[in-house]
């Protein structure tokens, strides 16, 4: 897996079918040359088949269940996913933590789902503001991905988002030393775990087009996971292009 960074729009419960076709042929109108980032769009489910793209626009999926099939009402499979042409699944949403009660033991069930079959999660973790408050950012993610990855014996790549909760869909970002801060003590834990690594970590908390200029330059920040603004064609392009720039004078 290249270093390339990532700019990953996760449309949650947002536009339909049509809608995401059109958002996504006007971002590629706007954007005429892409070479140095990897766009990946997250549309609902129903969307998930009929949006085509090719690099270096790419589909992900924003949730899976863990088993190949059966009785889950509801429910989609990796493979799936994979038949509708996307290359990653969003693990670990803290929507999905909190709203859905995903928890870590399923977020490592899903995990190795997803790499089984060859498809890259972005595994999603990060601290509420009371775990931040009390001083236990660092150890909240240290279980978060222990847990999430417990098993999963041989990995030569990852994304992680590092998505604080308190700074997703709320205005507020993390500020530049605490995204730095965070964002090593990922990487260092994850080499822990696996020896030769490629370890990329976006950071998700209210990017928008007026700050992602600063947020990537950021050392370790490898791209961003972006919800409110990845809906709208003008902040999303914009973004991209952010990231685009940066990258080429790098
Ligand atoms: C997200 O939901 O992953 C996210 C980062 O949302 P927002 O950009 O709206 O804060």
């Amino acid at each position: 897996m290249s270093r390339k960074p990532i700019v990953a729009g996760n449309w949650k419960m947002h536009k339909n079918t049509n809608e995401g076709i059109n958002f996504a042929s006007s971002v590629q109108n706007k954007l005429l040359k892409v070479g140095n980032v990897t766009v990946i769009y997250a549309p609902p489910f129903t969307g998930l088949f009929q949006l085509k793209v090719s690099p270096p626009y790419h589909k992900s999926a924003q949730n899976c269940h863990w088993e190949e099939k059966g009785a889950f009402t509801g429910e989609t499979s990796v493979s799936m996913i994979k038949a509708c042409g996307a290359e990653y699944v969003i693990v670990g949403h803290s929507e999905r933590r909190q709203y859905f009660g995903e928890t870590d033991e399923l977020v490592n069930k899903k995990i190795s789902a997803i790499i089984s079959s060859d498809l890259d999660p972005i595994f999603c973790i990060g601290e509420t503001l009371s775990q931040r408050e009390s001083g236990e950012t660092a150890s909240v993610l240290k279980k978060q991905i222990c847990d999430g990855l417990n098993n999963i014996e041989s990995l030569s790549s990852i994304i992680i988002a590092y998505e604080p909760v308190w700074a997703i869909g709320t205005g507020l970002t993390a500020d530049a030393e605490q995204i730095e801060k965070a964002h090593s003590h990922i990487v260092n834990v994850v080499s822990e775990l696996y020896k030769k690594i490629n370890v990329r970590v976006l950071y998700g908390g209210s990017v928008n087009s007026n700050n992602a200029d600063q947020l990537i330059k950021i050392p370790k920040v490898d791209g961003f996971l972006i919800g409110g603004a990845s809906l709208d064609v003008e902040s999303f392009s914009s973004i991209v292009q952010i990231v685009e720039d940066n990258e080429e004078k790098k």
